[in-house]
């Protein structure tokens, strides 16, 4: 049976590639040294697959920055603002391309970057590919060709990897009106074509289309341009194995569709939706033709060891039907959105022996892929390979460091009244506007102060033991103290004590929870440079101890203002984290939520007025289809007003969210019923307020007044003018003065200065109402 896999990780083991382009764009190495340290990450991932037996291997899967924004180049979709930066010179490439990526600011040209979105669920971004009317494509980037033949030279056949032709249309977005991107698909497939004919002329033998798109909800229109787009494509280069592969989810509706392409292998995703591989196995068209099934049983996007039991089983219900020569294995995923390699994680105080042994990242999935293709054309029962990872499968399920009775019985006894606070809002707003005794547009920050390298290096300190405890935790508070000391000379109403003892607000809450294990060298990119290295959440979450009371009371103890205690929210430390595949992420999701929970009723007992539960990545966790978001958002918000309900009603109850677009979810966002939630608005010019104001919006908002993503000082005439925008859509009584989001990233001399003007234009409003 055929191995192959579908994408590696592309940053580095050492993240080799992140520091090289970060150098690059500092001006500190030439273009040279970038490529060449590019060319040598390619050349590794190329000689770990080929090492771990995988049969078709991918190029042009590697990416400087991202693999959308090299397809928009080598289609030439190159959107008018960088047209000035196109000068014929291949050695130019590069400027264009991170122009394109980061935007240029330098003499006399100030050009914005594309903008930036999610790559279906994941955590990866992408750069979104701009259409005009009449939208033209020439072929313009050969990096494909150049990477194909790269590889060739190091005697590696390789299979092309494109994002396909109908997907990358379905992830752009029209620029002007008039007309649907999918109408340009006539346009763009000669593009196309062109590069599968020079790749097939070079030796190719196979060629993936990646067409995710597949498995999101389509309308008819949509459904037949991949129709048309494999007819083309099958009639110009029919001498080229053509594989559409498609992930992240199950076929569903599209599964006729997808089964009826004409190519020559179709990938689907088992490990999100099984019911694709019976259906296939049904489809008489896909059946009776002579087209190979690529079977993603091992999980691209998570880090837990394949069950092959489990995956043979599938495996031989499709050998079964269509014949060992039919079938592929591979994972089911671009293996991107996984760690480079588990081996590298060497400090068994960090990752337990018992707990790494249930795991597997990229580099081991490939030898997984490549065990699963020998085991499955064996008597795989007596095989040691399988016997092993039986073994690793079975301590796993049976660890006493997953399950914990207590914690599962607690979730299983949670009632409805767990979930709603003693009175509905309005209730609460009266005896909150008694007891706190707020002003009208009352002012507060989202929680984090600059985190300066002095503040930074203490936790480092810290962690090397050059700091003891008490010692650090002098210096933390004396960084409390003095900034509790500038708000109150600010003027601010609600004080925060600034996150100085948080690295991430994640990692923060995971350190401090059990059930949680942590890597060194787990890093995912984000995207471009950026990577993350999330936690891993293994086992049933409990709080062993107070997690944020101490320096919240320590705060309150030291200001005679209101001082807000800070968390954050279940969803977003479960979005965040590498989850459990072993129970459905509600669970995981109410185990957090309990224990969050029970934080929120010791910071209350502590003496804390005000408690923020930041949940930004509420919107993120959206499923891909429609029909599945009823569900998710259900227990989304369940899981927050979990957390939150315990207090009295006279506890304000904050959330904070950024980067979110809130129309098609209002209504779950208001059902959070958070006395007050923090948005992110400023960057829209208040416009995504509309949204709230149209729905009704109960209960108080602060939405942005000021961007945190950049150093610019706002004027108070700007952000006033921001107010009376939202006034005109919110009650005064309902409107907080804020900043966007936390003040993490930025320097202290901008951040006083926009403060003050901030609060000098909540002073102001206040005079003129
Ligand atoms: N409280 C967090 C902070 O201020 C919120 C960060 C976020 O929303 N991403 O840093
Ligand atoms: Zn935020």
């Amino acid at each position: 049976m055929l191995s192959h896999n579908l994408g590696y990780p592309r940053v580095g083991s050492q993240r080799e590639l992140k520091k090289a382009n970060e150098q690059f764009w500092a001006g500190k190495i030439d273009r040279d040294a970038l490529l060449k340290a590019a060319r040598s990450v390619r050349h590794q991932n190329w000689e770990t697959q080929k090492n771990a037996g995988i049969d078709l291997i991918p190029s042009n899967d590697f990416s400087l920055y991202d693999q959308v924004l090299d397809t928009t180049l080598m289609v030439g979709a190159i959107p008018e603002r960088y047209h000035q930066l196109i000068d014929g010179k291949s050695n130019r490439e590069l400027d264009l391309y991170f122009a394109m990526a980061r935007g240029v600011q330098r003499e006399g040209i100030d050009i914005k970057a594309m903008e930036m979105t999610k790559w279906f669920d994941t955590n990866y971004h992408f750069l979104v590919p701009e259409f005009v009317v009449n939208q033209e494509f020439s072929r313009y980037s050969d990096k494909v060709i150049i990477e194909f033949e790269d590889a060739r030279q190091k005697g590696i056949l390789t299979k092309p990897v494109l994002v396909g032709p109908v997907t990358y249309l379905l992830l752009g977005k029209e620029k002007e009106k008039g007309f649907h991107r999918i109408d340009l698909l006539q346009n763009l497939l000669p593009v196309y074509i062109s590069i599968l004919k020079e790749l097939s002329a070079r030796g190719a033998a196979w060629v993936q289309l990646d067409e995710p798109g597949l498995v999101l909800d389509l309308n008819e229109k949509e459904k037949q341009a991949f129709q048309y787009a494999y007819t083309e494509i099958r009639k110009a280069v029919p001498e080229l194995k053509i594989l559409i592969a498609t992930y992240f989810g199950a076929l569903e509706d599209n599964l006729s569709v997808a089964a009826a392409l004409p190519a020559d292998a179709l990938h689907i995703d088992v490990t999100r939706g099984s019911e694709s591989l019976s259906g296939i196995l049904e489809n008489e068209d896909f059946v009776n033709s002579s087209r190979m099934l690529s079977l993603g049983v091992v999980d691209g996007r998570n880090i837990w060891k394949n069950d092959y039991r489990k995956s043979l089983a599938y495996i031989n219900v499709a050998k079964e039907v269509l014949g060992e020569n039919r079938l592929m294995i591979a994972p089911s995923s671009s293996l991107l959105h996984s760690p480079y390699d588990l081996e590298l994680e060497k400090n068994e105080e960090i990752l337990t022996p018992e707990i790494k042994d249930w795991m597997a990242f990229a580099k081991q999935k490939l030898h997984e892929v490549s065990a699963l293709a020998r085991l499955s054309g064996s008597d795989f029962q007596k095989d040691e390979a399988f016997k092993t990872n039986q073994k690793s499968i079975e301590n796993r399920k049976n660890s006493a460091l997953i399950h914990k009775p207590e914690v599962k019985n607690r979730v299983r006894n949670v009632n409805a009244n767990d979930f709603e606070r003693q009175s509905p809002f309005l209730i609460r707003q009266t005896v909150q506007q008694e007891k706190l005794k707020l002003p009208l547009f009352p002012s507060t920050t989202i929680g984090s102060f600059p985190q300066t390298n002095e503040v930074r290096q203490l936790r480092a300190n810290l962690k090397k033991g050059i700091l003891t405890v008490q010692e650090y935790e002098n210096r933390i508070k004396e960084e409390i103290v003095s900034s509790l000391r500038w708000q109150e000379e600010l003027g601010i109403d609600v004080l925060v004590h600034g996150e100085f003892e948080r690295n991430d607000m994640v990692e923060y809450f995971g350190e401090n929870l059990s059930g949680f294990a942590f890597t060194q060298n787990g890093w995912v990119q984000s995207y471009g440079s950026r990577c993350v290295k999330p936690p891993v959440i293994y086992g049933d979450v409990e709080r062993p101890q107070a997690m944020t009371v101490k320096w919240s009371s320590f705060a309150q103890a030291n200001s005679d203002k209101l001082v807000k205690g800070m968390l954050t929210g279940p969803v977003t430390i479960l979005q965040w984290s590498f989850v459990r595949d072993d129970q459905p992420r509600k669970e995981t999701a109410f185990q957090i939520a309990l224990a969050i929970r029970d934080e929120v009723s010791d910071l209350e007992q502590a003496g804390i007025k005000v408690i923020q539960i930041d949940e930004p990545a509420i919107r993120e966790g959206l499923p891909l289809r429609n029909k599945d978001w009823n569900n998710y958002l259900q227990w989304a918000v369940d899981a927050f007003r979990l957390s939150a309900a315990a207090v009295a009603d006279q506890t304000q109850i904050h959330t904070h969210m950024c980067y979110s677009e809130f129309n098609d979810i209002i209504a779950s966002i208001a059902a959070l019923d958070a006395d007050v939630i923090t948005i992110e608005t400023s960057r829209s010019q208040m416009e995504l307020l509309d949204v709230f104001a149209e729905f009704e919006y109960p209960n108080e908002i602060g939405p942005g007044v000021y961007d945190i993503h950049s150093p610019r000082v706002p004027t108070v005439e700007e952000m006033v003018q921001l107010m009376e925008k939202a006034l005109k859509v919110i009650p005064a009584r309902n409107l907080w003065v804020n900043p966007d989001c936390g003040l993490k990233t930025r320097k202290w001399p901008e951040t006083e200065a926009a403060l003050r003007n901030m609060i000098a234009a909540a002073n102001s409003l206040r005079k003129s109402v």
